[in-house]
């Protein structure tokens, strides 16, 4: 499945925010580099349609879909040469498909700052330079060996060239590939690099308990949501603290400890969905008396393809994909209706599957 990897400095929150999402509770200690293998953490993804469908289809099971962080830790400076732990580091985030970027935005005389005072985005550059710095080694070498050819008029090598140029033009005004706008044959291209700043940033910015609420007000949260903006990247705030405390609760209890701190949602469940929504992931839903459950994938995907997802036989044998929006359930009140009305579509392989849709795949065996 897809994984957003969790990075930042040493200090910002990493591993209390990583417990929250755990839930295991480990020790989260005020000393860096303290979190070396990456590990994995399963949350489920927070979706008020699945609760308002097994409201409609009473089922026995309710089964909500999952999403996987990994914790990076402890990446530092002169991680692109290989100092200490770095290259390790820069691997991991390799092999993650969106990065959270967890940045310090909390004042705590207590808790050692690693560059001695609370900057976030100068945080944030020190990372992303690492970033650049291992994507522009890459373009180098790259263009050592197309450039020859390119300049003897070789097609494909003047379509890698000209990518490659543009990349290490970005590269070297420090702004990340993510920040290109690449035509589609060029995106091709840039894909096979499987560079390190192409891929979705969500900045996590971590503020104080007393900051939660008015987060605009936090000076250091301006100024990350700034950068995130001319960095192509987006923002969730939480207090990685809270988050720790809000996820030892469970349904009743978490509802009424979010009321009295007065936010609607926990910074933990935004965190998920703006990561889910990063990747281009979305929800589809299969509904029956005995289970209503929700899917993930990916957008651009087809009916057959989505049936692949529950058992690859669903899509070997593919007929037909019975679909019904959710918008329109919920308007109709239930699925006899909803049919009665027509809104029960019966779609077929070539159908790209949405966000809500509630399907039933009819198949061969
Ligand atoms: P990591 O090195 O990035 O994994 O950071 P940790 O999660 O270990 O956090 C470092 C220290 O900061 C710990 O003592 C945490 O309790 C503390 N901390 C984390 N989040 C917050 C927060 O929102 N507010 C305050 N005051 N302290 C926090």
């Amino acid at each position: 499945g897809l994984t957003a990897g969790i990075v930042g400095l040493p200090n910002v929150g990493k591993s209390t925010l990583f417990n929250a999402i755990t839930q295991a509770g480990a020790e989260a200690a005020n000393y860096p580099f303290c979190t070396i293998d990456p590990n994995v953490g399963i949350v489920e993804v927070p979706d008020r349609r699945l609760d308002k469908l097994a409201e409609m289809f009473q089922p026995q099971r309710k089964v909500p879909t999952t999403f996987e962080f990994t914790d990076i830790a402890g990446i530092v400076k002169g991680a692109s040469k290989g100092e200490g732990l770095g290259n390790k580091f820069l691997s991991h985030i390799r092999q993650v498909d969106a990065i959270c970027h967890v940045v310090r935005c909390f004042d705590d005389e207590n808790i050692t700052h690693v560059s001695g005072k609370v900057d976030p985005v100068s945080d944030i550059e020190t990372i992303n330079l690492e970033l650049i710095l291992a994507d522009l080694e890459l373009v180098d070498k790259r263009i050592a060996k197309v450039e020859k050819l390119a300049k003897q008029k070789d097609k494909k090598a003047m379509a890698e060239f000209e990518v490659l140029s543009m990349l290490k033009d970005a590269f070297e005004k420090e702004l990340p590939a993510r920040t290109i706008e690449f035509n589609e044959e060029q995106l091709k291209i840039v894909k096979g690099y499987q560079l390190l700043t192409i891929k979705p940033v969500l900045y996590v910015a971590n503020v104080g308990e007393d900051d939660l609420l008015d987060s605009d007000g936090n000076e250091y949260v301006r100024q990350v949501k700034a950068y995130a903006e001319k960095d192509h990247a987006e923002v969730v705030v939480i207090c990685a603290k809270i988050e720790a405390e809000i996820a030892e609760l469970d349904g009743e209890e978490k509802s009424s400890f979010l009321k009295e701190l007065g936010i609607e949602q926990s910074g933990l469940d935004q965190m998920i969905q703006k990561a889910y929504h990063l990747l281009g992931l979305a929800t589809f839903f299969t509904a029956g008396a005995p289970e209503v459950r929700a899917w993930t994938f990916k957008k651009g995907m087809t009916a057959p393809q989505c049936a692949g997802i529950i058992h690859s036989d669903f899509e070997k044998g593919f007929i037909r994909a019975e679909t019904v929006s959710y918008e329109d359930l919920m308007a109709c009140g239930s699925m006899a209706a909803a049919r009665e009305a027509g809104k029960v579509r019966l779609e077929g392989k070539d159908y790209l599957v949405q966000d809500g849709d509630i399907i039933h795949f009819r198949f061969n065996v």
